[in-house]
């Protein structure tokens, strides 16, 4: 029997590394940018661009550093967008309201922090008890699409109207006409910055070319519109997402991602710039991660110098106290 199996596994094992080997067979692109002339390669550069940085001097009441808390109050709206209705994926949406937020909102009582909440229309309509608590402790509401839809796959009319029907929702809930727009998943599409200027938004919340506040250019042409920008490094679900059927899983340790969001906040403290987070109820809200920000918190306390704001406020400040041309 032992005779047999030997020549077996001798066998195998060249196929399987042979099969592996195999290149996947290349297909022809239909786009091809190695062939675009000048014009065609500066398209999509120019279309949405950083402008002039919008950096105060100092922060209001003299303070070094801006620090914008977001929570982004997305629950089940992640999974409804992507039509996973799986009752299991859809209660993890549910910790948000249920388990998340009462312990994010008891957290920003206690250190009497502002905060902005971005929050699908879906998502408010959903949770309408939870928006007028929001509401009552003097945060933001800012929009967040109306499904979480990705705003880069569907059709432009489709994305107007359904930012618009989201800023409608959220104004009728809220008595108060949001001024702020963050993307679903931070994704833009070629029609999403003239949506902005015609919705009359004053700062959007979704690019990443600075760690300071900054004008967003159309085209060479100077928007007004403010750009607070995020960054992946700066939000907790690619730390603590997870993916039941993925063969990677990489979870972070809340210590792990305290030490960096540490080290982001104190570069930002020297620098007296600005230190955006985005979190999400139902991820940051797990015992061992809103922890985590309590710590954050005393760590910030304890360098000194914090402006805690809301992102409307910290756009309007940047905005009027950056001098220079518009
Ligand atoms: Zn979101």
């Amino acid at each position: 029997m032992r005779g047999s199996v030997l020549p077996w596994i001798l066998f195998a094992v060249p196929v399987s590394v042979g099969a592996c080997n195999t290149p996947p067979p290349v297909e022809e692109p239909e786009v091809r940018p190695w062939e675009w002339t000048e014009a065609e390669w500066r398209a999509p550069i120019e279309a949405v661009r950083a402008g002039r940085r919008l950096a105060p001097s100092e922060w209001p009441g003299g303070n070094r550093v801006a620090v914008a808390l977001s929570f982004d109050f997305d629950n089940e709206t992640v999974s409804l967008r992507d039509n996973n209705t799986s009752a299991s994926v859809l209660s993890r949406g549910q910790y948000g309201s249920r388990a998340g937020l009462p312990r994010v909102l008891n957290l920003l009582r206690k250190y009497e922090i502002p905060a902005s909440f971005f929050i699908p229309a879906v998502s408010a309509l959903l949770y309408q008890e939870d928006v007028a608590e929001i509401v009552a402790d003097g945060h933001e509401i800012g929009v967040h699409g109306w499904i979480h839809e990705r705003n880069s796959l569907i059709p432009g009319d489709a994305e107007r109207e359904l930012i618009e029907r989201a800023t409608d929702t959220l104004t009728e809930l809220t008595g108060t006409r949001p001024v702020g727009l963050r993307t679903p998943s931070w994704d833009y599409s070629p029609n999403t910055l003239q949506i902005v200027r015609d919705l009359g938004f004053l700062y959007d919340s979704s690019l990443m070319a600075d760690d300071w506040p900054y004008e967003i250019v159309a085209n060479g042409e100077p928007t007004g519109v403010v750009e607070l920008p995020v960054e992946w490094i700066l939000d907790d679900a690619p730390y603590f997402g997870f993916s039941r059927y993925s063969a990677l899983r990489p979870h972070s340790t809340p210590d792990d991602v305290l030490s960096i969001w540490k080290a982001e906040f104190d570069m930002a403290h020297a620098e007296g710039g600005m230190f955006l987070l985005t979190m999400h109820p139902h991820v940051i809200g797990h015992r061992s991660r809103i922890a985590m920000l309590e710590r954050l918190i005393e760590h910030m306390g304890a360098a000194g110098g914090v402006w805690y704001a809301t992102h409307e406020e910290v756009a309007r400040y940047a905005l009027e106290n950056s001098g220079g041309p518009d």
